[in-house]
């Protein structure tokens, strides 16, 4: 199943900060793209950034038609989630979400999405009835539909982080260890 993230309604005087956020998630819960309605180099040199240093094939393609793009995946064959407070609970619609055995869009929005949406998705999902935020909702949607396999796997190439209980301790590429304090 691939999974691509469309990030709907960006402000780039407002949003820099959890647009990027949403990228951050999409790329560590296993997503492999995100579309950004929109173009914003703050959003764009950080999220390559993080790609470079960490490793992993997630990219991010800007100035989108978030309309486009959802007919386009639909006519291709994949299905469309579009995650919104006013949705079907997520634990109602899960099982069927992961059994569709089809490519996944995953629509988060800003501050409001056109109707048009909500008409388009083959899923509107609400993660939990109440509002709080894109990138919470994509979060715990994404670790719902891979069952927290996720969160075990590797990036190719990159900066490694070896878990542990206290301290920090990071692979660079070369594969030698060493502690790293400034490294977040
Ligand atoms: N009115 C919005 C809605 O439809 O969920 C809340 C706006 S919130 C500032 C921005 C985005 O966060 C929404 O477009 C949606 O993608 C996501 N979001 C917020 N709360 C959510 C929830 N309970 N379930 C799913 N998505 C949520």
């Amino acid at each position: 199943m691939r999974v691509v993230v469309l990030r709907i309604g960006h402000r780039p005087e407002r949003d820099k900060r959890i647009t990027t956020h949403v990228g951050l998630v999409a790329r560590a819960f296993g997503a492999e793209e995100m579309l950004l309605g929109g173009r914003d180099s703050h959003v764009e040199e950080s999220l390559v950034d993080v790609a470079e240093r960490w490793g992993g094939s997630f990219r991010l393609k800007s100035d989108v038609s978030w309309k486009g793009e959802t007919v386009r995946w639909k006519e291709a064959g994949g299905k469309v989630v579009h995650l919104t407070m006013y949705g079907s609970n997520l634990p109602d619609v899960i099982d069927e979400i992961s059994n569709c055995d089809c490519d996944l869009l995953v629509a988060v929005g800003g501050e409001k999405v056109p109707s048009e949406m909500y008409d388009l998705s083959d899923w509107n999902v609400a993660v939990g009835n109440q509002p709080h935020s894109e990138v919470a909702a994509l979060a715990v949607f994404l670790d719902r539909l891979f069952l927290g396999r996720e969160l075990v796997g590797q990036f190719e190439g990159g900066l490694k982080i070896v878990p542990q209980a206290r301290g920090k301790q990071v692979l660079y590429p070369e594969y030698s260890p060493r502690n790293e304090d400034e490294e977040q």
